[in-house]
């Protein structure tokens, strides 16, 4: 926990004022813009396919933001398409939750709803298209057999006995492929395209494969399944696509996507564009490593606020506003990089400064008593709610004779540069009264458990009418009044700055930081007692917070720390 040693600085953000940023004219817009200026399109529609085979995660977002964002920057459409097509790992979990986080994200599909296992039977026949040009044949290569004839860039793939059958024959086996004559691996459906081509992906790449899988959209229907590389493109072209915007890994696929579009009588022939996948510092983002962080119970389930699932965000106080302005400051490029965490921070501090209310919470509490109030008495003082926001208004607290501070606020042997409270020193309370230190109580073994002050009533509101100026001024609370609350400090879930780099021979999960989460007890400010579930706040020189969805309770608060008041991570944003 850091706390910063005076008031200004609360929520201050590297930033602030700064105009917003503006719209860049990434390479994406300007292919738009062409295709509009020169009539090849008159609208657009674009589509997010996510497979339903895990939780949305910020790599995702960017996808969202620029998908979504350019249909309504164009006026155009974009879809959102479930890319159902392997029965084994997806499921109807997944679809619902991928549905809920793009809308919490601010995205609508409208009509716009589609999944690619309800282009099963089209897709069949633009495969039964392709054998009877000759250009797909049914073959028994098993898959290592496959991986042995491949080749290399360099050496050409040697042929499969199987890829100068007939079409009849083709046709006839793939219909045996379909019924469930062979067993899984048994028989494949390959294109036939150029076994020397420089392309791995054009040696004749599968098209079909055997799974005797249950599907959770078409259950038994069918036992033949596509490949990602020939569905994608046919559901591009089924749904009109014109910019199929996808990751740079798939640029050496996109010969074999023009490939088939070529050759199958499609309705339209969409445009397949790459960009680069966004990577975030002290973050995995691949899907298999945090199913595996789910499963192994390295965190508490995708919602868990370490994670970087749009769910676990949500969770974490972070906002839809802030996601996508983040999205936009990452911007669109072709090239892969490492995009600092704390950008993605700054965004959440810099939404959260404009619109969180402050409140006060201790963490580390420490008994000031205040020897000249009078005991039993209590005074509402007026605290402004958000002082950059005067529409928020103003809050009553209670102040008395006995109060909380931070442990890290006194210093019985403090340096003179310590602004906060010392033995012979004066402070102010926040909306309340100076207070000069006079002693301290101490258990047996030394450690300080109260500290004992008096205070100047004529400060009442925080400043002095001889116009004395102090040069700290302290968050606190009635320890009478307060709220016993549970808070949740949350840390970055990895010490290393990029975990999924293993190129060091070290597994991820040795990166995994111990100190990610701390729970503590804290004391809030009665006004937060019936704080509702989701409700973002700042404690005041303590970072933002938010009320847990799913554990806190009316009379029993919890808080999930969103984010620290300033980076207490060395690298700025700037
Ligand atoms: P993983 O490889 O981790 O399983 P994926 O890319 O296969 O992830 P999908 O559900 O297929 O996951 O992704 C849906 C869409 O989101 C795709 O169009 C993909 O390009 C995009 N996407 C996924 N991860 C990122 C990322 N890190 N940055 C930008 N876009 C991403
Ligand atoms: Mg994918």
């Amino acid at each position: 926990m850091s706390i910063e040693s005076s008031f200004p600085a609360t929520g201050s953000s590297p930033s602030e004022g700064a105009a917003p940023a503006p719209l860049h004219r990434h390479f994406i817009r300007q292919i738009i813009d062409d295709d509009l200026a020169s009539g090849r399109h008159s609208t657009i529609a674009t589509r997010f396919p996510p497979e339903p085979n895990g939780y949305l995660h910020i790599g995702h977002a960017k996808s969202i933001c620029l998908n979504f964002g350019l249909a309504l920057e164009y006026g155009g459409q974009c879809h959102l398409r479930m890319d159902d097509t392997n029965p084994t790992k997806e499921t109807i979990e997944y679809v619902n939750a991928i549905r809920e986080d793009i809308r919490w994200l601010g995205f609508d599909w409208g009509a716009h709803s589609y999944q690619a296992s309800g282009y099963f039977a089209r897709m069949h026949e633009y495969a039964v298209q392709l054998v009877n040009k000759g250009l797909a044949y049914v073959c028994h290569l098993t898959a290592e057999q496959m991986h042995d004839y491949r080749g290399t860039p360099a050496v050409p793939a040697t042929p499969s006995p199987w890829r100068d059958r007939s079409i009849a024959e083709n046709l006839s086996e793939f219909a045996r492929m379909r019924d469930g004559h062979y067993d899984e691996g048994a028989a494949v459906l390959r294109a036939r395209i150029n076994l020397a081509s420089p392309n791995m992906h054009m040696r004749d790449p599968v098209l079909y494969r055997i799974r005797k899988a249950a599907h959770h959209n078409t259950g038994t229907e069918w036992c033949i399944y596509p490949m990602y590389d020939f569905a994608h493109p046919l559901e591009d072209a089924i749904e009109h696509i014109t910019h199929s915007i996808c990751t740079l890994e798939f640029e050496v696929h996109r010969p074999f996507y023009d490939w088939l579009i070529q050759n199958v009588d499609v309705p339209a022939k969409p445009r397949q564009i790459e960009f680069a996948r966004l990577n975030l510092t002290y973050t995995v983002m691949s899907k298999r490593k945090l199913l595996e962080l789910v499963t192994e119970g390295r965190v508490n389930g995708w919602d868990d606020p370490r994670m970087p699932t749009l769910c676990g965000f949500r969770r974490r106080g972070y906002t839809p506003a802030a996601i996508r302005k983040f999205c936009e400051l990452v911007g669109v490029t072709k090239f892969n990089s490492l995009t600092d965490v704390a950008l993605l921070e700054h965004a959440i501090r810099d939404d959260l400064n404009r619109t969180s209310p402050r409140v006060m919470a201790v963490l580390n509490p420490l008994r000031l008593i205040i020897d000249n109030y009078p005991a039993g008495q209590c005074e509402w003082l007026d605290a402004v709610n958000n002082p950059e926001d005067p529409a928020a208004g103003t809050r009553k607290i209670p102040f008395s004779r006995e109060l909380y501070i931070e442990h890290e606020d006194f210093m019985e042997d403090a340096p003179r540069k310590f602004f906060r409270l010392a033995p012979g020193r004066e402070v102010r309370l926040r909306w309340g009264y100076f207070v000069t230190c006079t002693g301290v109580e101490k258990d047996p073994a030394g450690c300080v458990t109260a500290v004992h002050c008096t205070y100047d009533p004529a400060t009442r509101g925080g400043d002095a009418p001889d116009g004395r100026k102090v040069k700290g001024t302290l968050h606190w609370v009635s320890a009478s009044h307060a709220v016993a609350s549970e808070i949740r400090l949350y840390d970055r879930l990895f010490t290393k700055e990029n975990p999924g780099d293993e190129s060091d021979g070290e597994d991820w999960r040795s990166h995994l930081n111990p100190d990610s989460l701390k729970t503590v007890t804290g004391y809030v400010e009665p006004s937060l007692a019936e704080i509702p579930a989701g409700t973002r706040v700042q404690f005041e020189r303590i970072g933002y917070f938010v009320a847990d969805a799913r554990d806190s309770k009316p009379g029993a608060p919890v808080f999930n720390r969103t984010v620290t008041l300033k980076d207490s991570w060395a690298k700025a944003v700037s």
